[in-house]
């Protein structure tokens, strides 16, 4: 007898997921090796940046109160007391009349409080002139503009990119308290697939979705652990995906999650006692999409059908393991734009279609990646975002505004809106 499954919707889906997924803890990783790690810190200004008031020109610092009156016809003498270049302090403070030369990133001598471009003055033996008046404060980086001792400057939850090094860098974090990153094995079960290297035989397709998953998790730094290939046999099955739940966190099967005969997967969870949080989600492609919890550990079992599979990660796992890494932005962003092809087909389920986001003249426009059922594989190798398709009794044509989720961004966003 063929059960009958209850579709639920995808937001529903992907809330399920999220209330369950538990956090990794934490570790402490050097600076260099923080790209791409969670910050499970936040980042305060450990002192005033700038430290102090510095020139962000190379030029003359001067007192601004020396300048008054200058003009072209009343040009104001100075005479050059010195150099300051970045990383050296002016030994003395300066006195009427006097300046500093000052180079880009050298701290403003004691009295000086403005600093003159080198292209607005002119040169003249023992120092220069210039022809207009200074405020007190011109052209100076001031201490603190940039950020204050004590701010709170980025949230914990926070993907580290290049420029939060920057700023870890800054503030001498030599170290950083990052969220560990959780272990995800891989296992793509069933009988008809061949290794990558094997040769074609009639009734044989190589496995694509083992290889592939692995780069959505190289994709987001996460380190994975290859269970292979299983045949659609219950106890072997079994067997090897209690193995993978005894080394790792999260385990990504793919296949076996339809109701066939040798669909396995939902007698393995229940064989393991693991809860079911769905088993079918309104969406195409992978309406069999299958997710468990089993204590700790979240098992996904995606469809085989590469479309499905490859959409059913970045919906569910991808931000299931952000998550767990207590990243505040899983998702993926989103944006609008116009339907570059016909779908006048209606659907029940909210479809998901591989596409290119391009800006053209008509404005920002999705294109379909090509074949689009929910086996394609051609169709996955292009593109750059999801274009999603709300159910409903209408199709949809040319020009339609729709929504598109992006992929691949180094970036997601907090929430999810559909
Ligand atoms: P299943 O989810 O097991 O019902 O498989 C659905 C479809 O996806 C079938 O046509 C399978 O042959 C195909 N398939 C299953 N696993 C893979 C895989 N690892 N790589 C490529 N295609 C697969
Ligand atoms: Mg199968």
């Amino acid at each position: 007898m063929v059960e009958m499954r209850k579709p639920i919707p995808v937001t529903e889906a992907v809330r399920l997921v999220m209330e369950h997924i538990h956090t990794t803890g934490t570790e402490m990783v050097p600076l260099e090796h923080t790209y791409g790690r969670i910050l499970a810190q936040p980042i305060i200004a450990q002192h005033d940046v700038p430290s102090f008031n510095r020139s962000p020109y190379d030029g003359f610092a001067v007192r601004a109160q020396d300048t008054t009156g200058a003009s072209g016809d009343n040009r104001v003498a100075f005479s050059v007391i010195g150099e300051i270049s970045a990383g050296y302090v002016a030994n003395r403070a300066i006195g009427e009349g006097e300046a500093y030369r000052i180079m880009t990133g050298a701290p403003i001598p004691d009295n000086a409080d403005a600093v003159v471009m080198l292209e607005q003055t002119v040169e003249q033996a023992g120092g220069f002139t210039l022809r207009k008046p200074f405020s007190p404060g011109e052209n100076m980086s001031f201490k603190g503009e940039d950020a204050k001792e004590g701010e709170l400057l980025i949230e914990a939850g926070t993907l580290i990119h290049p420029g939060t090094i920057a700023l870890l860098a800054t503030f001498g974090y030599a170290n950083v308290e990052v969220a560990k990153r959780p272990t995800v094995g891989i296992l793509s079960t069933g009988t008809e697939l061949l290794r990558v290297d094997e040769q074609l035989a009639p009734g044989k397709i190589r496995n694509s979705n083992g290889p592939m998953i692995a780069a959505q998790l190289e994709r987001m730094g996460i380190r994975y652990q290859s269970y292979g290939m299983q045949a659609d046999d219950l106890d072997a099955c079994t067997a090897i995906v209690e193995q993978a739940l005894a080394e790792t966190d999260v385990l990504i099967t793919t296949g076996g999650v339809s109701v066939g005969d040798y669909d396995y997967l939902p007698a393995i969870y229940e064989r393991l006692g693991a809860k079911v949080l769905f088993n079918k989600v309104a969406m195409r492609p992978g309406s069999v999409t299958t997710v468990a919890a089993l204590g700790n550990q979240l098992l996904f079992g995606l469809s085989g059908n590469p479309s499905a599979c490859f959409t059913g990660f970045e919906l569910f796992a991808r931000p299931a393991i952000i998550g767990m890494m207590g990243g505040t932005a899983p998702y993926m962003p989103r944006m609008t734009a116009k339907l570059g092809e016909d779908f006048v087909k209606p659907n029940p389920f909210t479809r998901f279609i591989r596409a290119m986001w391009d800006m053209t003249p008509e404005g920002m426009v999705a294109v379909p990646a090509g074949f689009n059922k929910s086996n394609a594989v051609s169709s996955i190798a292009r593109g750059n975002c999801l274009i999603v398709l709300p159910s409903g009794t209408r199709g949809f044509v040319t020009g339609t505004e729709v929504d598109i989720l992006l992929l691949g961004a180094e970036q997601g966003v907090s929430e999810w809106v559909l």
